[in-house]
């Protein structure tokens, strides 16, 4: 029966649902358990649906770190939102194509509208920004080189980096994501074209020293292709200063590309729109879905102001893709570096449907909160935050880390040991390794946060 196999994953949704809040959240399986469930499969006979879908989905219970725990206090990986389920069902289900606009225009037309939606929430002008879902913010950020070299240089796309006769830079804070470091090898521009700028004591962008070093590799012969503007870096949630470094831009003519992968839902919420401000004036802009907005991995988000020079990167015309069906302006392969492309925007158009713009401020005001929250009780209990971000995200130590007694190893090791919540630690500039906790689940309650402080304080403890 068809709808055998549906209870049987609806049976497994729920019972994950119902106990994600008292489940370890790390690996439960030990190393040779992993191994001989791996070996376990075989592949000589078939195995019934019913039975390899339980199975498989004891495996994935038992043998991964659950991101979606209301206690995972770690990387921007979020608990999904029950819709976001059910919209990648239906595009496994349906299988809509999105290479070309004529082969599932219904889809299509939604992920632009509720781009348009999006970009309207960002801040960006509604009219003449183009817009794209990507499988995350590494492919937008490689959009947004190739997009600016190939505004920047009308003819690389024939002649090829060598032609150019300069040196094209981009300029980043040391805080800025390793995506770029891939990004500058896979376009062929090399990792010298990486300019790290130093950051302040809130460790974001310095415009100044950006700047200056503008100017020094000016007078090199270098060309200043691009500044990256980070919104929530990752290490520890820093927001670079965007009016002063859009303003520096201008003033060399450098594409600005603001990366607000996880704190670009920052536009949901009238508290936290302030830390945008500036990025109508973004040449381009990376946001991901996956991140903040709740949804399942991958769909991330690129927009940019220059159609023309999308256009110039990434259209193409192929002969198997009769003219007839051809809409140069919309298929989805010629203006994006995917080919086949599932519905990646399925699941965020029915996840802002289903919340609203009101339901999505609220869980990012919670999620906030949250993290206030958690500052408040760490220091109370004798913990120092080191860093400053009005987004969730914290970067602390105890006097005993700071005096050497222990390490954030001995206490990530302790509480990842026991199971009961899950967080990292992270260095940031030449200072020794601190810990970092990140509200990444709009379940997190305050209960959660106090698990959280308990583990820590009985890490410390421990350790006599
Ligand atoms: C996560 C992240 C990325 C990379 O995005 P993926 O979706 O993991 O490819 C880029 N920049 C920032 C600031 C990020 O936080």
């Amino acid at each position: 029966m068809a709808s055998d196999i549906w209870t049987v994953v609806g049976d497994e949704v729920g019972s994950l649902l119902h106990d994600l809040t008292t489940r370890r959240v790390g690996v439960s399986a030990s190393e040779e358990a992993l191994a001989q469930w791996i070996e376990s499969f075989e592949f000589d006979e078939p195995e019934s649906l019913d039975a390899l879908t339980v199975r498989v989905s004891r495996m994935i219970r038992e043998g991964i770190v659950h991101v979606t725990s209301p206690r995972y206090f770690g990387l921007f990986n979020p608990s999904v939102l029950e819709v976001g389920m059910v919209a990648d069902a239906l595009a496994a289900a349906y299988n809509p194509q999105l290479a070309v606009h004529s082969h599932a225009p219904v889809v299509a037309e939604m992920e632009q509208r509720v781009l348009q939606c999006l970009a309207g929430v960002l801040g960006l002008p509604p009219d003449g920004t183009h817009a794209n879902f990507t499988t995350g913010g590494a492919e937008a950020n490689h959009s947004a080189v190739l997009v600016a070299l190939a505004q920047r240089y009308p003819d690389i796309s024939r002649r090829g980096i060598a032609s150019l006769g300069t040196t094209p830079r981009i300029y980043l804070s040391e805080e800025a994501h390793h995506s770029f470091v891939k990004v500058a090898r896979m376009t062929g521009l090399g990792t010298s074209a990486l300019r790290p700028v130093p950051t302040n004591e809130a460790f974001a962008l310095d415009p100044f020293s950006l700047e200056d070093r503008i100017r020094r590799d000016l007078e090199e012969g270098g060309d200043p292709l691009l500044v990256v503007a980070t919104v929530g870096t990752t290490a520890c949630g820093a927001v670079d200063p965007l009016i002063e470094i859009a303003d520096v831009a201008r003033r060399f003519r450098t594409w600005l590309h603001v990366d607000a992968a996880w704190g670009g839902a920052a536009g949901f919420s009238p508290r936290l729109r302030p830390l945008l401000a500036g990025i109508e004036r973004a040449d381009s802009v990376t946001w991901d879905a996956h991140k903040w907005l709740s949804v399942p991995m991958g769909a991330g988000m690129f927009f940019t102001r220059h159609p023309d020079a999308v256009r110039r990167a990434f259209s193409i015309s192929a002969s198997y893709i009769p003219r007839s069906i051809a809409r140069d302006d919309a298929d989805g392969y010629t203006t994006t570096m995917q080919w086949s492309r599932r519905a990646i925007g399925l699941k965020v158009l029915m996840s802002v449907a289903h919340l609203g713009l009101s339901g999505y401020a609220r869980l990012i005001d919670h999620q906030t909160d949250m993290g206030d929250r958690l500052r408040a009780l760490l220091t109370g209990a004798g913990w120092e935050t080191v860093n400053a971000t009005p987004l969730p995200l914290v970067c602390f130590t105890h006097p005993r880390i700071a005096d050497g007694e222990l390490s954030t190893r001995d206490v990530l090791e302790f509480i990842n040991a026991r199971g009961r919540v899950w967080i990292s630690d992270v260095k940031l500039k030449d200072r020794d390794p601190v810990l970092r906790a990140c509200i990444t689940s709009y379940r997190t309650e305050a209960a959660d946060l106090r698990c959280l402080v308990d583990e820590l304080e009985r890490a410390v403890a421990a350790r006599g």
